[in-house]
């Protein structure tokens, strides 16, 4: 048995009966309660606690083995109990108590019926232990392994090794239980096919990034998924990328399904002769690329064979690179403070041992980078010799909220292509020069950043990229109609509105919760009789006798200002029934 590594651990008690009393509060972070006792009868008490390392996967996987277990046990009560005295190493509060809340939220979904006593306060309890060899168990989720340690019940260890199941990637789980997207083996795996519900998410992406191309002053063009192998010879793609190519032969021509849009872009500026008061080009497109990587290396979203870049080309003069670039790291600044917001790691790739082109250039070059990046506010790291052998690049990285690193933004300077194709421009004294390309990408793979977008925000999406804005629910069939008013009233403003109205409102609110609603709308009698409506938060948080209309200038303000409400009531909608 290990208990040194980082683990989540749980000590489970099957109780014949268990008494609680929050006290007083402790430490700084602490739920709102209502301080009385509560008692329970045959309950599976869960004693946990979260450690440094702990992280959403160890809890899912904790929560299908408490199912399981309680299964067994016949039990369907569990009672969840923040108990840190498990563990000297553990979680700061804030992650602790959004890793309990997610472990209600995984066994609520499991189908168990959950009580999680409050976190950050003193309590006293009483406990009567069944007597039964496996009344006591100890448990330590590693994400190494997952392991399942038993202490007191030796016999549990061959029944956790068959529970110990398949991990799957938070993300891939949440895509098929929201119906999102899915993978089909049959269609190839790293191939995923984005339903209805994982549309939005990808259009709501495409339009912050289309608004920011458009201020920028990038033209949004369209170039076909297959070219004439030919080009990719001229690249040099054939000879170096080959392996990661989809090729195919038709009428004994060869044909290469693009792994990137570049030569097109190039293809268009090329198209016409272009003087230098035309620079700088700027094209866009959110052109999905094909890249024939192994197996092994794909994962759900964030590793993939089609991948669809929210991709961008410049083609300018060398006086006007630096501030082509400070406008770019600034927009996907902007950009990535909308989607995430976390901390920030830029970095600057200079030129490595083996690279084409004039030394000078890249000089004058990597300092227009650097001053670009001075210039934008960013404090980087240089990664020297780093940079690709066709010029220096600034990548950007953004930390999630379980502190992992995602390069999201690249803006690479080419002097190599433009030369390969042979592109050029008149410049001012009538000669013909060579454009600098720029190679950008904000959000990088739309599929990836959907996938991080997931796995950040933790099943919950803010408001404005959420494919069910509000679920409506009925309190009984007599205010049915009145509902669907309601409903119809949202999706004429625009709000992705669901009317929840099968079965009991127990389980009308169960649905709505899994669906990962943003806000419940409740309506009963009393909403009726006053033309108002009840909306509820995915905390339970409940404010009533709010007026409709007030209602959607709230929401229409979330969506329209990219708010990164996650479904959450505050203090701009109390403001609002006042
Ligand atoms: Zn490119």
């Amino acid at each position: 048995m290990t208990i040194e590594t980082a683990a989540m651990k749980t000590l489970q008690i099957h109780a014949d009966y268990m008494m609680y009393e929050p006290l007083r509060r402790e430490g700084s972070v602490y739920e709102e309660v209502d301080p009385s006792v509560r008692e329970f009868r045959d309950i599976v008490v869960l004693f946990t606690c979260v450690e440094e390392d702990d992280d959403e996967d160890i809890v899912s996987s904790l929560a299908r083995q408490v199912a399981a277990s309680l299964e067994r046990l016949g039990v369907e009560n569990l009672l969840i109990y923040p108990y840190a005295h498990l563990s000297n190493r553990l979680a700061p509060p804030q992650r602790a108590l959004h890793l309990l809340k997610l472990l209600e939220d995984e066994s609520l979904k499991l189908g168990l019926k959950v009580h999680r006593a409050p976190f950050g306060w003193n309590k006293k309890f009483t406990l009567s232990i069944k007597g039964h060899p496996l009344a006591e168990q100890f448990r330590s989720v590693t994400r190494e392994s997952l392991q399942v340690t038993a202490a007191k019940a030796p016999a549990e260890a061959t029944l956790h090794q068959v529970e110990a199941e398949g991990r799957e990637t938070l993300h891939v789980q949440l895509g098929r239980e929201l119906d999102l997207f899915s993978i089909n083996p049959a269609l190839g795996s790293g191939f995923p096919l984005f339903h209805d519900k994982g549309w939005i998410i990808r259009e709501e992406l495409i339009t912050l990034v289309r608004e920011s191309n458009k201020a920028m002053g990038f033209k949004e063009v369209w170039t076909p998924h297959v070219f004439k192998s030919d080009i990719w010879y001229k690249t040099g793609h054939y000879e170096h990328y080959r392996d990661r190519m989809f090729t195919l032969v038709a009428k004994g021509e060869e044909y290469v399904v693009k792994p990137m849009n570049c030569p097109a872009h190039a293809m268009i500026f090329a198209s016409r002769p272009r003087s230098y008061r035309d620079l700088p080009i700027m094209l866009s497109e959110f052109g999905t690329v094909y890249r024939n990587e192994q197996p092994g290396e794909l994962t759900g979203l964030l590793r993939v064979r089609s991948i669809t870049q929210d991709d961008g080309h410049v083609f300018a003069r060398p006086d006007q690179v630096e501030g082509i670039i400070i406008m770019i790291l600034r927009e996907s600044l902007k950009i990535l403070n909308t989607t995430i917001r976390g901390n920030i790691y830029a970095t600057l790739s200079t030129r490595p041992e083996k690279f084409i082109g004039d030394p000078q250039v890249w000089e004058k070059a990597t300092e227009a980078l650097r001053g670009a990046l001075e210039r934008a506010g960013l404090s980087y790291e240089i990664k020297a010799g780093e940079g690709a052998f066709y010029g220096p690049k600034i990548d950007i990285d953004v930390e999630d909220s379980l502190g992992r690193r995602w390069q999201c933004t690249t803006v690479q300077l080419d002097f190599f292509l433009p030369e390969r194709l042979g592109l050029e421009y008149v410049d001012s004294d009538g000669s013909k020069k060579r454009p600098i390309m720029i190679h950008r990408a904000i959000l990088g793979s739309i599929e990836r950043f959907i996938g991080i977008l997931l796995e950040h925000y933790n099943w919950r999406l803010p408001f404005w990229l959420s494919p069910i804005q509000v679920a409506v629910l009925p309190v009984s069939t007599r205010n049915l109609k009145y509902a669907e008013q309601a409903k119809n009233r949202l999706e004429a403003e625009g709000i992705r509105t669901e009317l929840m109205a099968e079965g009991t409102l127990e389980k009308r609110v169960r649905s709505a919760h899994q669906s990962r609603a943003s806000f419940m709308m409740i309506v009963g009698d009393e909403e009726e009789r006053s033309g108002t409506c009840s909306l509820r938060d995915y905390r339970g948080h409940t404010a009533r006798g709010l007026s409709l209309e007030k209602v959607v200038v709230w929401l229409k303000n979330l969506y329209k200002e990219r708010v990164k409400n996650v479904g959450e009531i505050d203090e701009s909608l109390s403001r609002l029934t006042q």
